[in-house]
């Protein structure tokens, strides 16, 4: 299913939720009954996960200007295991 955006003339803006390809250039409006026309806007970035979101924008800002690595990444301190780790049998 995709959501495709149509404008009433008199009741704004409404989503309508259909297979992908059977949209339609006019819908009826679900409120007035009247025909709508269809609305091409962005997609629905907002539904991305954060972090996806955050490394797509890396990605578009390096394009132009790439991120420069002057020193090495900080070591990564060791985690101490899991007290159950420790009772398990050692080979
Ligand atoms: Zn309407």
């Amino acid at each position: 299913m995709a959501t495709y955006e149509y404008h009433c003339p008199d009741c704004g803006r409404f989503d309508v939720h259909l297979p992908i390809g059977t949209a339609t250039p006019v819908c009826d409006c679900p409120a007035c009954h009247g025909p709508s026309r269809r609305v091409f806007s962005s997609p629905y970035l907002s539904r991305v996960p954060a972090a996806v979101a955050a490394g797509l924008a890396r990605e578009e800002r390096s394009q132009e200007a790439p991120e420069v690595v002057t020193d090495l990444p900080p070591r990564r301190r060791r985690r101490r295991p899991h007290p159950a780790l420790a009772r398990l049998p050692r080979p």
